[in-house]
């Protein structure tokens, strides 16, 4: 077992790593080479909601994509979406930031 965080090694009856608090992985999936993918970042969305329909467009166009936000709602199950000011990312492979950036051009149009 090993941890994904530190990459520390465990015995296969350990379960979580003692230095990071969580969950250890299998050694074989991290062990496989990372696909050779440069993450962009769009310019951040103002809100959620701008972010989820983003997402949304980038799903229909089978572009991969991920969040991330200045706030822990996630973690914290909050409902970011009444909260102000929020500015989410969303990072799309390099090869993709053209055709993401013309996907989501109208969504941050909207925004402003
Ligand atoms: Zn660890």
């Amino acid at each position: 077992m090993i941890c994904p965080e530190c990459h520390a090694e465990y015995l296969d009856h350990i379960q979580e790593c003692g230095d990071c608090q969580i969950s250890l992985v299998d050694a074989c999936p991290i062990d496989l080479p990372i696909p050779d993918m440069t993450w962009s970042s769009l310019p951040p969305f103002e809100g959620k909601i701008y972010a989820d329909m983003a997402a949304e467009l980038l799903d229909q166009h089978s572009i991969p994509y991920y969040l991330k936000m200045d706030w822990f709602s996630s973690a914290f199950n909050v409902e970011a979406t009444s909260l102000s000011g929020q500015m989410v990312r969303i990072f799309v492979p390099e090869e993709h930031m053209n055709k993401a950036s013309e996907l989501t051009l109208a969504i941050l149009g909207q925004a402003k």
